[in-house]
Formats: C-alpha cells, structure tokens, sequence
C-alpha cells in the first residue's frame, strides 16, 4: 500500500511515494514554469504517471492522492478557487484527477497541509492553539485553534503574506501596497536588495552576502526580520496562543535563527500575552509534502 503527496508551491512541485507520512519512498520534482502555467490537469498526471513509471512501482499500489497547493481551495470539493502561481482559478482539480486516476484524491491550501503535518506529527503535537507561518517564494499561514484549522469563511485564512506593515509600501501582486511577503519573503529580500541597494540577485545569493558580512545584505535581512516581527506580534497579541511554529522552504535561508525575531516578538507584543515562543517546524521546507501525504492515508484509512 503506499500514497502520494504533491506539493504545487510557489516555483516547484514535488511529489512523494510513501507507506507513512513521514516514510518517503522515493521523490521527484519539477519547476512548475517547465510545466507552463496554467498547468493543465493533464501535465500534472502526466507528471505523477511518468514519476511513478520511473519508480517502477505498479500504479495499483497507490491508493490515494493527495494535494497540496499554494491557492484558496474548497477541500470538501477539491475545489481550487484561485491560485495565482499557478494559474488555476474555479478548477475542480479532484474531480478532474479522480476522473483521470480512479482513487481518492484531497486537495487542500498548502498552508493548511504544513499546519496539519506539524499539529499530527510535529512540532506543534503539544499545542492546542498556535500559528504556523510558512516562509518561501511568499508567505502563508494557518491558525490551529483547539487542534482544528481555522479555515475562515472563504477558505483564505492564510494569508499572513499580505499583512500590511508599511502604509503606501511596495506594490504587491495582491494589487494592494505594504504587504510583509514584499519584504520578509524569499521574493521580498530579492525585491528589497533592488530597492534599496540595485541588485538583482537572487535569495541564495543575498543569503551567501549575509553569511559573508556583507553590509547590504546585513541590511536587507535585517529590514525583513524587522517587518516580519511586525506582522507576527499583530498576530500573537490578536490571538493570545501557545506559540508560532516557522516553517516553509526559505525559512531556514532568511532566518537561521529566531533569536532577533523574538527579541523584537518580546518589544512588540502586549505584554499580557507572553511569554512568547517561537518554533521551528519539524519538517521545513517538507512540511506541506508531508501534510499531503497525510491526508492521502487519512482518507484510505
Ligand atoms: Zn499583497
């Protein structure tokens, strides 16, 4: 018996084979701009087909599917509303991969998925009120509250990214202004080493500076931080939780350590909320993979 998890992120896809969610068989991925956007439901199957063949695993083995993608979805229909990066919006993405694989298929936000993975199985296993804020290509979030997802009325409870933290800020793809992921994000210090410094480097390449003492890119992980403790004590001090769990693939590139970040937590946030604590997540930049993989064995199980 084994499942697989899909993780359609902000630049890549992933996917793993597993028996547990945890246990990944094998795991391949692709850049989803070689795959076109909009990716078309049939690149996608034809993406898991070929990966399965590839592993030489009979697809009469695999007995769910699940999904997790950077968008706002209807889970209960498997429904993607709008996901931008992709380029998906009112497509019945379940229906459709059922239709094509003739197993169960979830789809969920890829955010929900990472929150889920660390509440079961991870870091936030102890916890029964926390956030989870996923840091990579943008920023997303999901608030675990009494040990369920907070989903919100329209399924788009997690999007801590456009949080605003700066009146008449940088322009945003959200078509608003001042949005943290425009400046805590991986595309964010990008956008702020253009900004501020006219360069256009990539996030490794800002990261590498940084670790080498460079003044500038000091500057920008600094300006990130700064607004990203903006945007979380907003949070913390609204909510009133256990903790925030850190995750997400470019969490451990911008913010090696939290130590400055809850520096910053402990000068913001209202004082009767403390003690504040911030965790990494257990799994990363694989948490979402994992919480995929999770609710392809929940639904078989
Ligand atoms: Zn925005």
């Amino acid at each position: 018996m084994a499942v697989i998890g899909i993780d359609i992120g902000g630049t890549k896809i992933r996917m793993a084979i597993s028996d547990t969610p945890t246990n990944f068989l094998c795991q391949s991925e692709a850049r989803i701009s070689d795959l076109g956007i909009p990716i078309s439901v049939d690149v996608l199957s034809n993406f898991i087909r070929e990966k399965i063949k590839k592993e030489n695993i009979p697809f009469s083995k695999i007995q769910a599917i699940g999904v997790s993608v950077a968008a706002v979805v209807n889970r209960q229909q498997g429904f993607v509303k709008i996901g931008e990066n992709v380029g998906w919006e009112n497509v019945p993405l379940a229906k459709q991969l059922e239709e094509e694989f003739g197993i169960p298929i979830i789809v969920d936000t890829d955010v929900f998925c990472g929150a889920a993975a660390e509440s079961t199985l991870g870091n936030g296993i102890d916890l029964d009120n926390f956030l989870y804020i996923a840091i990579g290509t943008g920023i997303g979030h999901a608030f675990v509250l009494n040990r369920e997802i907070f989903r919100g009325l329209h399924d788009a409870a997690s999007a801590f990214g456009h949080l605003k933290v700066c009146i008449g800020g940088a322009k945003c793809y959200c078509g608003q202004r001042g949005c943290v992921c425009q400046y805590s994000s991986g595309e964010g210090i990008s956008r702020l080493s253009n900004e501020f410094f006219k360069k256009k480097v990539s996030m490794k390449e800002i990261v590498h500076a940084y670790l080498c003492g460079e003044e500038w890119a000091k500057q920008v992980i600094k300006e990130a931080s700064d607004k990203l403790a903006l945007a979380i004590s907003q949070a913390y001090t609204l909510f009133d939780i256990e903790c925030v769990i850190l995750g997400g693939g470019a969490l451990s590139d911008i913010y090696p350590n939290l130590d400055y970040l809850a520096e910053l937590l402990e000068q913001m946030v209202y004082p009767k909320v403390r003690p504040i604590i911030l965790r990494k997540g257990k799994y990363g930049g694989n948490s979402q993979l994992v919480g995929a993989t999770l609710f392809a064995l929940d639904a078989i199980s």
